[in-house]
């Protein structure tokens, strides 16, 4: 065979040019030994930091055991005392899981539940939401049209309903709850009958498409629906689960329970692992063998995961996520009042986002991509999302110290400044 050139796909876009070699808590290094501050945490993941040494012992222990103990073949600890360990932090009442590799499969496998447990085939997402880009996931992903063009047709028996987007609309939290609410309700008085829905998809907070929290009034209309109709509530928190906002799970800011809640991202602090949680009564209607896959909870992946709960409960990292995301706020709210460029300020915890406007009230992706680079410039690695890019997200692992939040805040006012001179 010739050798040839082989490179990389343009389909993968890459937010920084930095080469990583290392990363260590908070930090990532490049091959020049340069530091980054990592305040995009490998997109929510990495909540204990960069080879965190409770999990790096624990994943080096499980690899010379066992790596892969298939669990459709055979069954392996690390996953069973997984499977229990969850119990005291899942909420009351979903005491059934089942673990596959990624966010997007974890969203099908709900999916797949959903529509088995209730024999129904519609489900509601919500505008701007990003549930994955398998191809059901990415049916019911409208975060950004880049996800969606050019591969339908996509799924049929999707439907879209309005997110309580407050800034977008220019109302109050309250009123935009209250308009989603009734547009929702018009959806399915034209769009979804009730007895063809089999559930609502919903992140606590749009993570995506530009880090917006639900209010927490719109969850509870979503729960009273639900109810209502006898279809399912699907809470999606893959990017919000395990600490992320200040509580460990996004929902809770809502006190509202979800029938399925799906999680992945940081419950194994970088290795491939995600899962779906459900009541017994509703799991149990899941076709047998109709959930499975090669990889899924893999005992590497299981064993970090059982010390990345160990590591998030005996350094208090909820709690950090919460202080540590108070004081994030009030330094982006203080440059965001310098430069009238950033309309808003918004977030939970440790999952902030920045919305940068023109004057006119249109999306100034220019600006904020220029933040962005500026930031990482200066040793900080920042995101964007939002389906036009302007806002600029910070989500730094859950180990954050005030000193690291503090030199953020001085490299993203240098950054801002940077982006507007
Ligand atoms: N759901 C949410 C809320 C997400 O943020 C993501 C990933 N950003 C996914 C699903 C998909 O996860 P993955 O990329 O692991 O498939």
């Amino acid at each position: 065979m010739a050798e040839q050139p082989v490179r990389l796909s343009p389909a993968l876009k890459q937010a920084t040019p930095v080469l990583a070699a290392r990363g260590e808590g908070a930090y990532i290094y490049d091959e020049d030994d340069r530091r980054y501050l990592d305040f995009t945490a490998g997109i929510g993941v990495t909540s204990t930091g960069h080879c965190h040494p409770r999990v790096v012992e624990a994943a080096q222990r499980q690899v010379a055991t066992l790596v892969h103990g298939q669990y459709t073949t055979v069954m392996h600890r690390p996953l069973l005392r997984l499977t229990e360990r969850l119990g005291s932090v899942l909420p009351s009442g979903l005491d059934r899981l089942f673990f596959v590799n990624a966010g997007s499969e974890a969203v099908e496998a709900a999916l797949r539940l959903a529509r088995q447990a209730t024999g129904r085939q519609n489900v509601i997402a919500f505008q701007g939401a990003f549930h994955g880009r398998t191809m059901a996931a990415a049916s019911m992903t409208t975060s950004g049209v880049k996800i969606r063009a050019g591969i339908g047709p996509l799924m049929p028996g999707v439907a879209v309903a309005p997110f309580p987007y407050a800034y977008r609309y220019g109302m109050t939290e309250e009123e935009a709850g209250a308009f989603a609410l009734r547009e929702l309700d018009y959806l399915l008085a034209t769009v979804s009958s009730p007895l063809d829905t089999a559930a609502f998809f919903i992140e606590p907070v749009l993570g995506e498409g530009g880090y917006v929290p639900a209010p927490a009034s719109f969850l509870a209309g979503l729960r009273e629906r639900a109810d209502r109709h006898g279809a399912l509530l699907v809470v999606d928190e893959v990017q919000t689960g395990f600490g992320r906002t200040g509580r460990f799970w996004g929902h809770e800011h809502a006190a509202v329970r979800p029938d399925i809640l799906i999680t992945a991202k940081g419950l194994a602090s970088g290795f491939p692992l995600s899962a779906i949680a459900a009541p017994d009564e509703l799991m149990e209607r899941a076709w047998p063998g109709s959930q499975g896959g090669t990889y899924g909870g893999n005992a590497v992946a299981c064993a970090a995961a059982l010390a990345t709960l160990d590591v998030i409960e005996e350094e208090g990292l909820v709690k950090n996520a919460a202080q540590m995301g108070e004081r994030l706020r009030e330094g982006l709210v203080r440059v965001a009042d310098a430069h009238p460029v950033i309309g808003d300020v918004r977030g939970l915890g440790l999952m902030l986002g920045n919305e940068f406007t023109a004057p006119d009230g249109s999306p100034d992706t220019d600006t904020a991509a220029r933040a962005q680079r500026a930031a990482v410039e200066h040793g900080l690695l920042l995101l964007t999302c939002g389906p036009h890019g302007n806002v600029v997200r910070m989500i730094p692992p859950l180990i954050v110290t005030e000193e690291q939040v503090d030199a953020a805040m001085d490299v993203w006012e240098r950054a801002v400044a940077d982006a507007t001179a």
